[in-house]
């Protein structure tokens, strides 16, 4: 069993620590906020006191954090950082959604100080994460993406390796960009038709038999029906998503319409106050 350094203990990373540790691994763990590496302690994980001492040690450290700015300050502060942790041969494993360009100046610095690196962001949301069903995007090298799959395996159902550092996040944007562009125009449909005088239940029910239905439009077809907005995947954290997928797009000298047109409903959604809904929240901004 391996020793693991976990780092960011939110809503998605608390469950995967969790399922690492059913596994059998020896698990330290460290959180920005004290309270919720204490609850991983009653499942088992030691608690260090900066991502600098959870890496010492560790033969794999993970981090599930917010953003690039999280990221960059637990991976690279000068005294606290896990990276001045890591010992020799250590895999440090990205898992937060990220931009690519940050992962691959992250990637560069791990390798640098001559460890290795994944980008492995994860499809699926908070019950994908607590029933081990998550799904791993890797970006980096055959062998690595091969060392991380048994942890992979503990915390999902399966691990695709789709290039090189940074090929794990773009393609993760990728598909949150079109989860939100879905969801998003699942909203102003429904509203549309509801307006129109249609049965909406109805309405929802034979586009949903359609052949253009995707899994994804109809789950939040469902959710928009019953005014449930409990979070999974909040709009505050699409709305970031949908950044850095501008970010890319704007770096590659491209254009992406359909993403900027639903970040704009997703900063609206915002502005309401309905950052904290789940995606589907975004369907209150027509209310
Ligand atoms: P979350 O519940 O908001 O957790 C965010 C984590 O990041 C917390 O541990 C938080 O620490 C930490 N953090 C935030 N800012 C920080 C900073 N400046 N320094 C250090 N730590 C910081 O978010 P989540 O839902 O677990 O998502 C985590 C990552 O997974 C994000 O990149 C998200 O886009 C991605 N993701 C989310 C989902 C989903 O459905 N929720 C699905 C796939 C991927 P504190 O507890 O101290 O605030």
């Amino acid at each position: 069993m391996a020793k693991i350094a976990f780092l960011g203990l939110g809503a998605m990373g608390s469950r995967m620590a969790r399922s690492l540790i059913a596994a059998g691994h020896e698990m330290t763990v460290w959180n920005r906020s004290a309270a919720l590496a204490r609850a991983l302690a009653d499942h088992g994980a030691m608690i260090a006191s900066s991502p600098r001492a959870a890496a010492t040690g560790a033969d794999i450290v993970i981090a599930m954090l917010r953003d690039d700015q999280a990221s960059r300050s637990v991976w690279l502060d000068d005294d606290d950082g896990a990276l001045a942790g890591m010992s020799a041969g250590a895999l440090a494993i990205e898992c937060s959604t990220l931009t690519v360009a940050w992962a691959r100046e992250l990637a560069g610095a791990v390798h640098k100080a001559g460890h290795s690196f994944l980008d492995a962001p994860v499809v699926g949301s908070r019950p994908q994460a607590e029933g081990r069903q998550l799904i791993f995007l890797a970006g980096g090298a055959a062998s690595d993406v091969e060392r991380a799959t048994p942890f992979f395996s503990a915390m999902g159902q399966a691990t695709h390796h789709v290039g090189g550092n940074g090929c794990g996040s773009a393609v993760k944007l990728a598909v949150n960009a079109l989860f939100a562009i879905q969801v998003a125009g699942m909203a102003e449909l429904i509203t549309m038709l509801k307006a129109d005088g249609v049965d909406i239940t109805r309405a929802v029910e034979v586009i949903g038999a359609t052949p253009v239905a995707s899994v994804a439009a109809k789950g939040a077809a469902a959710s928009m029906l019953a005014g449930n907005f409990a979070p999974m995947f909040p709009v505050e954290l699409v709305a970031k998503d949908l950044d850095y997928v501008a970010s890319a797009v704007a770096a590659g000298r491209n254009r992406a319409p359909l993403s900027a047109a639903t970040r704009l409903a997703m900063g609206e959604a915002i502005a309401k106050g309905f950052g904290n809904d789940n995606l589907t929240g975004v369907v209150r901004i027509y209310n």
